[in-house]
């Protein structure tokens, strides 16, 4: 899966459209365990970065990715919005180092290895990580699009069923079970947005 420049603006266009009209979701998932500031969080960075996506269509890909991490944990604020820049940057980086032969997915293990370094969380803690293994466990494989967003959204259901060991939800404790994690459902709902755009471009 290769994501050449000129698609980028479309896929930071697809990646707001549903973050905007999930933000009311991702709000209430957060006001279930956490503060119920998720859904205006993500909504604050997705419109800060679709501001820019033109100029970020134009700058090489490691580039702009990192340039997205940057403005993602600037605007999102929170705990998300380092853990979201941390991947985006992190990818970049990648890329640039020429990790997996400048093919995009392949810098997805370091990358959600520093998210899990960053947030100091493993997989089964209630988390967006939850999701991003799932992701990364899917592309590796070589799974088609529409199968790596179900896998994505599985893996966030999954999570009404865990305890919460890191974040605010955590504070719960066994009050945090019986709820979906609001990162692993931005981070799903992410994942389907980008997977129906690459399947609509396949050349992406
Ligand atoms: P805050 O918790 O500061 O209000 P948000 O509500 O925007 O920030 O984001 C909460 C989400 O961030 C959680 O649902 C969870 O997925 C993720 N998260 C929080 N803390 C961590 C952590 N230490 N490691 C990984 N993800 C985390
Ligand atoms: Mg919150």
């Amino acid at each position: 899966m290769h994501i050449s420049r000129p698609l980028l603006p479309g896929l930071i266009e697809a990646c707001h459209a549903v973050i905007v009209s999930n933000a009311d979701h991702l709000g209430e998932l957060d006001r279930a365990i956490g503060d119920g500031d998720h859904g205006t969080n993500m909504k604050r960075g997705s419109e800060a970065v679709y501001a820019e996506r033109d100029q970020l269509g134009s700058l090489p890909l490691p580039e702009a990715l990192e340039k997205i991490g940057m403005v993602l944990v600037t605007t999102i604020g929170g705990a998300a919005g380092p853990l979201y820049g941390t991947l985006l940057i992190e990818m970049g980086r990648g890329l640039r180092a020429g990790r997996g032969d400048g093919v995009l997915v392949e810098t997805l293990p370091q990358a959600v290895a520093a998210v899990a370094r960053r947030g100091r969380a493993q997989a089964g803690d209630k988390t967006l990580l939850d999701v991003l293994y799932a992701v990364q466990r899917a592309v590796l494989k070589q799974s088609p699009p529409a199968e790596v967003a179900a896998y994505a959204m599985s893996a966030a259901t999954d999570t009404i069923a865990m305890k919460a060991l890191r974040g605010r939800a955590s504070f719960l404790g066994d009050r945090s079970i019986g709820h979906m994690d609001p990162g692993a459902c931005s981070c799903a709902l992410l994942t389907g947005s980008i997977c129906r755009f690459l399947e609509e471009f396949p050349s992406a």
